[in-house]
């Protein structure tokens, strides 16, 4: 018969006619009346009535049970006692009053050691119940987020990203041009680390601001918010991740600064995204709204060159003895697969750049898994093409000013540069020929993504018509490791005088994208909307 025991619906229970351990011996407590208890996601809890300290606990997931008898069963698991930290093997012999009770608990026990096996890897071993995971710990894994929260509670790299004036510069005028998307408004700032644009919200006449931070930086966030007590009595710090966190109230608006090295690097996006779907309300404003990625192919002998001859060191057949060459095919396609990181002459690109939208308001976050970009350019130059060059910017759509923030070569060099993935075998192109290919990039638990880029080029000349392909180059590189080349003077600045034969403004360019909602706000980017303030 079932009893009801306990308030939790995955409480079941089982009256035992009786209960003893095996193997009996003279010490072991005589067989006595008792009963069986599923308790919690995967255990099985024996009490005895006579002695209730001495219940024993099982893994459904490690038991098995026997029908020895029409009414009797024996219970072997790797159990452990409550009572006790010491873990061993053991065995329970169990009769029922009647033969429907012991065929319900075997149904029962079926069954639960079924669900508990199948929750598998998300529980303890012990069959307790773990503090339940985020969607935040459950993709990425948890090395990484230590270092990532590590990093972010440091003020000094917090200063950094202040410091970087363009970055920061045109935060403050998008929300301050803005402040009709902000007055009287609750607010949430997602990522805020320092508490900086939570602190720009409250200027611009935010009712309320939620400042949510993951990292120890909540703390300095908090010291900095009650040091500017006006607009500090307007905010509130919450310390933890934004998957996880609660808050008392839905936002009208959402501010945030979640952009990575060529936009989706960190993975933070998908934060951005969790937190629209946890506290905005409908049609909420999104700061920034809209982030696209743009890329155009380059050529750059000079880049190709350095990263080449970094492999030479394993061309030498007598290092100290011994020949080195075995490993240089894998040092050169090491170096190749990083990223470069710095800021390049927008001279360098060889045709008009193409752009990815991402639309904050409308992505999912699944979304953001696996992004796959078609490549199609035409060369306005004859020479050899030695990769694709990426940039982005976003876009913060306020009702008054829209604002955009762009990273671009050429512009105002931020803190984030510009990325450039290198081919370790270039293609030659003619002027006017066209580049086709893809850019494919899956998101990985270490908050990153791997990236395949393939470029081809037709074949030129007679039978370019039936669509021959003459090269195709292919590589694959880490978005979590690259080279940052800023060591050398890079920053570009264009002379007033100076006209490049491929001059690629993005606001000139046909932009490919597959989101429809976000084509319609892409009628007047301004690539350098964002410099106007400095
Ligand atoms: N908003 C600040 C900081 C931007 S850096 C500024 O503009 O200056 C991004 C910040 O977001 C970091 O401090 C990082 O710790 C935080 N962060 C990243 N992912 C987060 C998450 N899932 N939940 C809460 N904070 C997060």
């Amino acid at each position: 018969m079932e009893i009801p025991v306990g308030h939790s619906e995955k409480e079941l229970g089982f009256r035992l006619e009786s209960i003893s351990q095996l193997p009996s011996t003279s010490s072991t407590p005589p067989a006595s009346h008792g009963s069986a208890q599923f308790c919690g996601l995967s255990e099985l809890r024996f009490d005895l009535e006579t002695d209730p300290k001495e219940a024993v606990n099982f893994d459904l997931r490690t038991t098995q049970l026997f029908k020895i008898g029409r009414v009797h069963s024996v219970c072997m698991s790797e159990g452990f006692e409550a009572s006790k930290e010491k873990s061993f093997s053991r065995g329970i012999t169990i009769q029922f009053r009647r033969e429907t009770e012991s065929s319900a608990f075997h149904c029962a026990f079926e069954e639960r050691k079924k669900e508990a096996i199948a929750r598998g890897e998300s529980e303890l071993p012990n069959g307790r119940e773990p503090a339940s995971k985020s969607k935040f710990d459950d993709k990425i894994e948890a090395s990484s987020a230590k270092m990532y929260f590590h990093y972010y509670g440091q003020l000094l790299h917090q200063q950094n990203m202040l410091q970087d004036y363009v970055r920061t510069g045109t935060y403050y005028a998008a929300v301050i041009e803005n402040r009709a998307d902000f007055v009287g408004r609750v607010v949430v700032d997602v990522g805020a680390g320092s508490g900086i644009l939570s602190l720009f919200a409250a200027q611009a006449g935010a009712k309320h601001v939620y400042a949510v931070e993951a990292s120890e930086m909540a703390e300095y966030a908090r010291k900095l918010i009650a040091g500017n007590p006006l607009l500090g009595q307007r905010i509130t710090v919450v310390k933890g991740k934004v998957e996880e966190i609660d808050l008392p109230e839905k936002a009208d608006i959402m501010i945030s600064e979640p952009m990575g090295t060529l936009l989706i690097n960190e993975r933070m996006l998908e934060s951005y995204v969790i937190a629209r779907d946890r506290f905005l309300v409908p049609n909420g404003k999104m700061f920034p709204t809209v982030g696209r990625i743009h890329m155009a192919p380059f050529s750059d002998e000079f880049l190709y060159v350095e990263i080449a001859n970094k492999a030479l060191f394993w061309q030498q057949q007598n290092y100290y003895g011994v020949d080195l060459t075995p490993l240089h095919g894998t040092a050169f396609q090491g170096y190749f697969s990083q990223p470069v990181v710095d800021a390049f002459d927008p001279r360098l690109l060889v045709a008009p750049a193409i752009s990815h939208v991402i639309n904050f308001s409308s992505v999912k976050e699944e979304d953001l898994y696996e992004i796959d970009i078609p490549l199609k350019f035409i060369s306005s130059v004859g020479t050899r093409i030695h990769g694709l060059a990426c940039w982005f910017d976003v876009l913060f759509n306020g009702s008054t000013v829209p604002r955009w923030l762009t990273t671009a070569p050429g512009a105002p060099t931020t803190h984030w540069y510009q990325l450039r993935c290198v081919l370790s075998q270039p293609i030659y192109v003619m002027p006017g020929q066209e580049i086709t290919g893809q850019l494919h990039m899956i998101a990985h638990n270490a908050q990153s993504y791997t990236i395949h880029l393939t470029m081809s080029a037709k074949m030129w000349g007679p039978g370019a018509e039936q669509g021959g392909i003459l090269q195709s180059s292919s590589c694959k590189l880490d978005l979590k490791e690259p080279y940052y080349r800023m060591s050398q003077p890079q920053a570009y600045s264009m002379a007033q005088d100076q006209q490049p034969h491929q001059l690629l403004q993005t606001q000139d360019i046909q932009i490919l994208s597959q989101d429809e909602e976000g084509s319609e706000l892409m009628q007047q980017p301004s690539m350098n909307s964002g410099a106007e303030l400095h």
